[in-house]
């Protein structure tokens, strides 16, 4: 048997239920629950033997994301989603013993990238009610590595304000503001990547744009660090479809808005109903929200997958103790995940 190096050994495995959900109302992994823009399968319908055969061109899709984030395209990195555009991240970054300040909970790989780095991750709890720990984060990230922010936070839905990102950036080394969730808050930390260098923020194409299994993401940051990114970053990591793919949507914004207002109304439709059954839903700024079952919450996990919707059970992490997490998608959906909770909820 082949053992792995020291700090493989000491990572627990990442092992998301991803398998079979294909025929099931998914609120469990915060996707686009409409699908992409239609113009997404257009240019799909349309490729050329050419595109396939030939090592993806990336000087054009360059050119439209700059446009379309009003960045100079020395400030972006396209990577094979966010979870590449983290790993080398931290592959450039975090060396053996390199403090990581981790609000927690949050999105597993921070923890397993830390781990693999060898990084000593410093915890710091989000309060009881789930608001961002603002002063214990500025306090905690000095003379730190890094800092990680994910705004709005997955999976508690929480947001961050800018003058915290502020505050931490004059401290510590290095600043990741994760914004996979970024266009149900419409909040941002790019206005701070003029007056801060070591700022660095990520988006994706996987949750509002409805492209997850393309795969793509970009990093936002100076230029100097984009550069480096560059050594690390594998030349071909992303490909000729999901450039086409990822410009035909953002020529579609008006699907995208529209989606994004729906959600909106879709979540305070959910927060509300959830309450109205008596049960604990926390404010969100994503689109997710968290809701204390208690007791209950491995049971309707479990009634909620064999009526076909499927839902994330956070019980595990620190603080969710009887929480599941629910995925915000149509209303339409909304009202089915609703229904069946209370029918569940009547019989226990
Ligand atoms: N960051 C956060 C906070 C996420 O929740 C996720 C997906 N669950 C990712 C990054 C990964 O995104 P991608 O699909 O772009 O790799």
């Amino acid at each position: 048997m082949i053992s792995p190096k020291k700090n493989v050994q000491a990572m627990s495995r990442y092992d998301p239920p991803l398998e079979g959900r294909r025929d099931k109302l998914r609120l469990d992994f915060n996707e686009n629950t409409r699908g992409p823009s239609p113009r997404v399968l257009e240019v799909l319908g349309s490729l050329t033997p050419e595109i396939i055969s030939t090592y993806p061109e990336y000087d054009d899709a360059y050119d439209y994301f700059a446009k379309s984030f009003a960045l100079d395209r020395s400030r972006l990195l396209a990577c094979n989603g966010t979870d590449e555009a983290i790993r080398i991240i931290f592959n450039t970054y975090i060396g053996e013993g390199d403090t990581i300040v981790l609000p927690t909970p949050t999105y597993a790989l921070f923890g397993i990238e830390s781990t693999l780095a060898g990084a000593e991750i410093k915890e710091v709890f989000y309060n009881k009610d789930l608001s961002f720990p603002s002063s214990e984060v500025i306090a905690a990230s000095e003379g730190a590595r890094m800092v990680v922010m994910v705004n709005p936070n997955n999976p508690t839905g929480t947001a961050v304000e800018n003058d915290t990102i502020r505050e931490v950036a004059k401290r510590a080394e290095i600043v990741l503001v994760d914004e996979a969730y970024y266009e149900f808050n419409q909040r941002t930390a790019l206005s701070l990547l003029d007056k801060y260098d070591n700022i660095i923020v990520t988006r994706t194409f996987s949750k509002v744009y409805g492209l997850a299994g393309l795969r793509l993401g970009l990093v936002m940051a100076h230029p100097s660090t984009i550069s480096t990114l560059r050594k690390v970053a594998s030349p071909y990591s992303v490909n000729s479809l999901s450039l086409l793919c990822a410009k035909a949507t953002l020529e579609d914004m008006d699907y995208i808005n529209a989606y994004i207002k729906e959600v909106m109304a879709s979540r305070t439709q959910l927060i509300e109903g959830i309450r109205a059954l008596g049960i604990t839903a926390y404010d969100s700024r994503a689109n997710f929200v968290v809701c204390r079952f208690g007791d209950n919450a491995k049971i309707i996990d479990e009634e909620l997958r064999k009526r076909g919707i499927l839902v994330r059970d956070r019980s595990s992490y620190p603080l969710l103790e009887g929480c599941l997490r629910i995925g915000v998608g149509t209303p339409q959906q909304t009202r089915t995940v609703l229904s069946a909770i209370e029918d569940i909820l009547e019989v226990l």
